[in-house]
């Protein structure tokens, strides 16, 4: 479908925010319209997904750390990486820090606002020994703050290691789908979308709550974009990250500066449209590819990593918090809900046909 004039458009970002409203996903053909509107209707753009966040989310911003637990020397060969099997990118690597100092980065991210703190090792997936380790940091943190969020993102999963997490107390499990199902054997040859799908639905069923996202800007056309939002909508996470690829020197995806921000904010404008009851986070290349506009990216995602990636550093917690506060947003507190009530409002309670005075609706 061709998009030719603003009114035409207007029409369409009215029926698209709408529907989000009742948690219906727009049109493949609408997605498509969205991802191709010009610069020129971004506004429009925004100000449509934005009614969306605003109405599921408020303005609160949730808060997120991540602590990279063991860094670099991955087996596994995906390009985007910095941490890949090969990798000639200059980042920090060593193995596993000791709970105590992970505890302490969370300390200073907690005190800074964050919510939830996401443990993350490199590798294929963890052995009985990593889960252990993450086991004992998860206690070291959740001694200090019994309220915090942990995230584990430690790569494929097993479902007796996914239990064992679960029954440690951590709360979701991060393991993203990346790019769509046809791209897929373009970034990486080590392990197929298909072991990603099955994480995490293997962490599902262990009761983890379930985070999975995307990277974009490798590459991939609009069409794969699209492919990859309905394919996340399947796998039904509870969070959604959205990274704009952070093009490392010494990988293969080094150079690869295809985005502008206009481009990120659609497709932040359409992560929103495709998840508006979802926790929507602008990950990783926030600040180089948003650049100026990322406050833009605020009225759209309702979650943004505070300071540092994993191997590359980000924007000042302090700027952030003062860029969430000069854009009339809040900082979502510790005892504060992430997910609308909405979401479980799908499951009415029967109050009428048998065993009730209440006729049947059928
Ligand atoms: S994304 Fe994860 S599995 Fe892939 S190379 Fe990087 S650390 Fe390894």
């Amino acid at each position: 479908m061709m998009i030719g004039m603003t009114d035409e458009l207007r029409t369409l970002l009215d029926q698209v925010a709408d529907a989000a409203l009742q948690r219906e996903p727009p049109t493949r053909d609408q997605a498509l319209a969205i991802l191709r509107s010009s610069d020129a209707d971004l506004l429009d753009v925004i100000s449509a997904a934005g009614r969306v966040r605003r109405h599921f989310f408020g303005n609160r911003v949730k808060l997120n750390l991540i602590v990279n637990m063991k860094s670099g020397l991955c087996p596994e060969d995906c390009s985007y990486c910095s941490q890949r099997r090969g990798s000639e990118a200059d980042v920090l690597k060593y193995n596993w820090v000791d709970p105590a100092e992970a505890a302490e980065t969370a300390d200073r991210a907690i005190a800074g606002g964050a919510k939830r703190i996401c443990l993350v090792a490199s590798g294929r997936g963890p052995s009985d020994r990593d889960v252990s380790r993450v086991a004992e940091t998860v206690r070291v943190i959740k001694e200090r703050h019994p309220g915090v969020e942990i995230c584990t993102s430690l790569g494929l999963l097993s479902a007796d290691r996914a239990e064992r997490l679960a029954e440690v107390g951590v709360f979701a499990y991060n393991h993203n789908l990346n790019t769509s199902e046809a791209n897929y054997g373009e970034i990486c040859s080590t392990h197929t979308y298909a072991d990603r799908v099955e994480t995490v639905g293997v962490a599902r069923m262990a009761g983890l709550s379930p985070c999975s996202g995307a990277i974009f800007g490798m590459g991939e056309a609009d069409d794969e974009i699209v492919d990859l939002a309905i394919d996340l909508r399947k796998v039904d996470p509870d969070s959604v990250p959205v990274n704009f690829l952070i093009p490392f020197e010494g990988t293969p995806l080094a150079g690869e500066w295809q985005l502008t921000p206009q481009r990120c904010l659609r497709i932040l404008a359409l992560f929103r449209f495709f998840f508006p009851d979802t926790e929507v986070r602008i990950a990783g290349g926030r600040e180089i590819h948003l650049r100026t506009l990322q406050t833009l990216g605020l009225h759209l995602a309702n979650s943004i990593f505070l300071g540092d990636y994993l191997t590359s550093e980000g924007q000042a917690g302090k700027a952030d918090l003062q860029m969430i506060a000069d854009a009339g947003f809040v900082v979502e507190g510790q005892d504060q809900e992430t997910l609308p009530t909405s979401r479980r409002d799908l499951v009415t309670i029967r109050r009428r046909g048998p065993g009730t005075e209440v006729p049947a609706n059928a």
